[in-house]
C-alpha cells in the first residue's frame, strides 16, 4: 500500500520544481556553517523565542537577506534533538515559490544556515489576469474542476525573471493525483503543471539482511494516518532506551530491582514526512534505524498474512510491539543483585531474537501487557537489521494466534495436543524464505555468535551465553538449528517463563 499525502500545493510546488528540473532565476543554495551566537536560543523553549533567535542570525549572516521579508516560521525538531527554523520569503505579502532560509540549531547554537533568496522582485503584483479566467484556463489544460481552497496568488521564479502567477488546484478524490496548473497572471500563459501529490514516509531498509543484500533499498513504511511515529493498526515498533530505570520485579518469588530499557519510540519523521535514517555501526545499541528495519519487515510478512487471513489478529485486536535493541542489565549470569539493580552500569548486549506471547514478567518491566516481538542489541550485529529473523519471528506469532504449535504437550479445546515445536520453526523458516525469495535465514544476525570484538566486557557474557546455549538446545530440543549454537542466550534466563514460546534465531 503506497501512502500518499497532499502537500499543501505551493509547498508542493517546491518539490517539483526541484525534482522536476524546472529551470528558474535561481540563485544557488547559499548555505553557511557556523557555530554562530545565537542570543536566547538555548533558554529558547517557546518557539517565538526560536524565531527571534533565527531571524536575528539570519539578519547578521546573510547580507542578502538584509531588505527581504519572511512569513511566519515553521519549526521542525529532529530526532536527533536539532530544531531547524524555516522562514518561507515574501513580497508585498505574497509568497516567493521555492525561496526562503532555514537555520539548524543544536543546543543554543545556530550550526547551519542554508538560503535561497529572491532579490530581484517585481513593484507591481496586481494581477491583469482574474482568478476566474485562470481557472478556466486551469480546467482546460487538465480537465478537473479547480478546488476553490487552493487558487493563490504567488511569484513564481522563472529564468526570465520572477512572474506574477495564479497556482490552482484541481483533485480527484482518492486518486494519487491533484494537479497543480501554474498560470502566469499579467499574460494567462500557462507556466507548468505538476502534481502535487508526493509521496509520503519513505525509508531505506536492508531488502532482506546486510549479509546477503547489503544496499538499501527505497520501501514506503505503511505508517498509520495521522501518525508521526512508526506505527498502524498491526504494529508498534519500539526501541529500548536507557533511561537508569530500575523497577521493582517479582521473579518467581523474589522481589529483585531491575535496572531496564523504556521502549520509546525514537524514530521520527524528517521535515518531508520521511524515515530516512540511515543504518548504524552494528553494534550500535540505540539507533533509531533498528526501529524503521523493524517496521518495514515485520508489517511486510503481517501483510502476507493479513492478504490471506483479513481479520488475523496477533496481539488480541491491539498492534504487535516490536522492541530493538534490546539490552539487559549486568549482573544476571552471576546472579549479582547488586550489579542487576545498578542503573550506572551500563545494559549488556542481549544475543537473540524472539517472540513472546503476554507474559507477567514482561509486563512487570516494559509496560507491555501482551505479546511482543523482542530483537536483541547483540555484542557484534543488531537483530533488527535482519529481515530474515524479523518474518522468522512473526511467523511465530502467527502460529500462537492460529494453530498453536509448541514443543510441549499442551491442552485445547480436544485434549493434549503433541502438536510438534518442530513444525513452528519449519513454517517460520519456510515463510521467511518465501518472502525473500532466498532459501539462506539469517546470516547476517546469525554472526552475532562470533567472539565479540569490541564492546567491553561482552566477550565474557557471549562465552557463557553460548555454552549455556549448546547446554539448552541439547536438552530441550527446543532450537531448530542446534548446530549454528543460536538458540537462546543463557543471560536471558531471569526474564524468560518457561511458557514463553521462544526460539531463536535461524
Ligand atoms: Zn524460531
Amino acid at each position: 500500500m503506497r501512502s500518499i499525502r497532499s502537500l499543501s500545493f505551493l509547498s508542493a510546488s517546491l518539490v517539483a520544481l526541484t525534482l522536476g528540473g524546472a529551470a528558474s532565476a535561481a540563485p544557488g543554495l547559499i548555505t553557511k556553517r557556523g557555530p554562530f551566537p545565537a542570543e536566547g536560543a538555548a533558554e529558547a523553549s517557546s518557539h517565538p523565542l526560536l524565531e527571534r533567535a533565527a531571524r536575528k542570525v539570519v539578519g547578521d549572516q546573510l547580507e542578502l537577506s538584509r531588505g527581504l521579508s519572511f512569513g511566519q516560521a515553521k519549526v521542525v525538531e529532529l530526532s536527533r534533538g536539532d530544531r531547524v527554523v524555516k522562514l518561507r520569503q515574501l513580497h508585498k505579502g505574497l509568497p516567493v515559490v521555492h525561496r526562503g532560509v532555514a537555520v539548524t540549531f543544536s543546543g543554543g547554537v545556530a550550526r547551519l544556515v542554508s538560503a535561497r533568496l529572491e532579490s530581484e522582485l517585481p513593484d507591481d503584483v496586481t494581477p491583469d489576469v482574474s482568478s476566474e479566467l485562470a481557472a478556466a484556463v486551469a480546467e482546460e489544460r487538465t480537465g478537473l474542476p479547480v478546488v476553490s481552497d487552493q487558487i493563490a496568488l504567488a511569484l513564481w521564479p522563472t529564468p526570465d525573471g520572477v512572474r506574477l502567477v495564479w497556482a490552482l488546484g484541481a483533485a480527484i478524490p482518492g486518486m494519487p493525483y491533484q494537479p497543480v496548473t501554474v498560470v502566469d497572471a499579467k499574460t494567462g500563459e500557462i507556466i507548468y503543471v505538476y502534481n502535487a501529490v508526493v509521496s509520503l514516509n519513505q525509508a531505506e531498509v536492508f531488502p532482506s539482511n546486510p549479509e546477503k543484500s547489503p544496499v538499501v533499498e527505497a520501501v514506503t513504511l505503511p505508517v498509520g494516518a495521522g501518525e508521526t511515529t512508526l506505527q498502524n493498526e498491526l504494529i508498534q515498533s519500539l526501541n529500548c532506551i536507557d533511561q537508569q530505570t530500575v523497577r521493582p520485579v517479582d521473579f518467581m518469588g523474589f522481589e529483585l530491582d531491575v535496572h531496564t530499557c523504556d521502549l520509546l519510540q525514537t524514530a521520527l519523521p524528517d521535515v518531508n514526512g520521511d524515515f530516512l535514517i540511515p543504518p548504524a555501526e552494528d553494534d550500535d545499541p540505540e539507533d533509531a534505524f533498528a526501529e524503521v528495519s523493524m517496521f518495514h519487515h515485520a508489517n511486510r510478512a503481517y501483510e502476507l498474512f493479513r492478504s490471506w487471513s483479513p481479520t488475523l489478529e496477533l496481539n488480541g485486536g491491539q498492534p504487535l510491539p516490536t522492541v530493538s535493541n534490546l539490552r539487559i542489565p549486568q549482573g544476571f549470569d552471576t546472579f549479582d543483585l547488586a550489579d542487576i539493580a545498578n542503573p550506572d552500569l551500563p545494559l549488556v548486549p542481549f544475543q537473540n531474537a524472539f517472540f513472546a506471547p503476554a507474559n507477567p514478567i514482561f509486563s512487570t518491566v516494559f509496560g507491555l501487557n501482551g505479546a511482543a516481538m523482542w530483537f536483541g542489541q547483540g555484542p557484534v550485529n543488531d537483530y533488527s537489521y535482519d529481515g530474515d529473523v524479523v518474518y522468522h519471528e512473526l511467523v511465530h506469532a502467527v502460529v500462537n494466534a492460529t494453530i498453536q504449535l509448541v514443543g510441549t504437550p499442551h491442552m485445547d479445546e480436544f485434549g493434549a495436543s503433541p502438536a510438534p515445536g518442530g513444525m513452528n520453526e519449519g513454517l517460520a523458516d519456510y515463510f521467511s524464505s518465501a518472502l525473500t525469495g532466498d532459501g539462506d535465514v539469517g546470516e547476517y544476525a546469525s554472526k552475532d555468535l562470533r567472539p565479540a570484538r569490541s564492546r567491553s566486557g561482552s566477550s565474557r557474557t557471549t562465552t557463557r551465553a553460548r555454552r549455556r546455549s549448546a547446554e539448552r538446545c541439547t536438552k530441550t530440543r527446543r532450537c531448530f538449528r542446534e548446530r549454528s549454537g543460536t538458540c537462546a542466550s543463557g543471560s536471558t534466563r531471569p526474564t524468560r517463563p518457561r511458557s514463553t514460546r521462544r526460539c531463536s534465531l535461524p
